[in-house]
């Protein structure tokens, strides 16, 4: 799976594998010739904990968010259902965040934002990888910032711009995805796994309405500690939905904490 936020065709980039102590010269500010040139005609795939930033910087409801910021997609490989950005309509096909100085949503703007000019691909879920994944540059032909003097290793743009944060709260969807993405392409998901996955994945506020006012409580013995975190922190929540997941799309995995109550008498 790749993350990355870039115009143009991503077939035309040959990733240049690199690792997180690799350097590179590169500082992007407002006065670059292409400012926020890189913000528009994009393609960018948002993550969980990119939803939940973003709504809640916006003050909307994540059903909200997803109906007027985004288009849902088929992952390719993999089946699953991912939203990226609605762009507007406008000849530069625009991101709706960006304006001439910038990006309104800055503190709030997505993992693949953050990354840029870096794209990152993970290669395989966790049980047994040998491999985290690797960093590319995304090199497109209008961004100045490699002319710029600064020079960073992959590891400290990463904390800079706080592409590790995403990446630990995201860790367990990602698994999810490349795990899906490792199995045969005829193995397909039901209508009804898929509308699971993006309810827990993307839609929070519904997922949660879902796990305290369904039956869902009374179906699973889930430890009382881990209710009433699940209940005050939707970045918990978020983990606990897609651990959820993967015990339910994926029958070798095991997870104690879904535990399913005894039929009682
Ligand atoms: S320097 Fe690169 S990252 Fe910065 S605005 Fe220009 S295109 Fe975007
Ligand atoms: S969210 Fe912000 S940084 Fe990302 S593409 Fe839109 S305007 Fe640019």
């Amino acid at each position: 799976m790749t993350d990355t936020k870039a115009s143009g065709n991503m077939a035309d980039i040959v990733p240049e594998r690199v690792g997180p102590d690799h350097r590179f010269q590169f500082k992007c500010h407002p006065k670059v010739a292409c400012f926020t040139q890189c913000c528009r005609g994009i393609n960018i795939i948002l993550t969980p904990y990119d939803i939940i930033r973003l709504k809640n910087r916006l003050q909307m409801t994540s059903e909200e968010f997803l109906a007027v910021y985004t288009r849902p997609e088929l992952l390719e490989k993999t089946d699953l259902p991912v939203v990226t950005l609605k762009l507007l309509e406008d000849e530069q096909e625009s991101c709706p965040f960006v304006r001439d100085d910038g990006c309104i949503v800055y503190e709030d703007r997505p993992g693949s934002c953050r990354y840029y000019p870096l794209g990152v691909a993970s290669l395989q879920h966790k049980d047994g990888a040998d491999d985290e994944g690797f960093y590319f540059f995304v090199n497109e032909p209008h961004c100045k910032g490699f002319e710029q003097d600064t020079v960073w290793t992959v590891k400290e743009w990463r904390r800079n711009q706080g592409v590790d944060i995403h990446d630990e709260i995201n860790a367990e969807w990602t698994d999810l995805v490349v795990r899906k993405r490792s199995f045969p392409p005829n193995v397909k998901l039901s209508e009804q796994s898929k509308k699971m996955f993006f309810l827990a994945a993307y839609n929070i506020d519904k997922f949660k309405a879902f796990v305290f006012e369904s039956s869902f409580l009374e179906r699973y013995d889930i430890d009382p500690q881990m209710v009433e975190k699940i209940r005050a922190d939707e970045i918990e929540l978020l983990k606990f939905g897609c651990r959820w997941l993967k015990t339910s799309l994926f029958s070798a995995v095991k997870d104690d904490l879904f535990k399913l109550r005894e039929p009682e008498g």
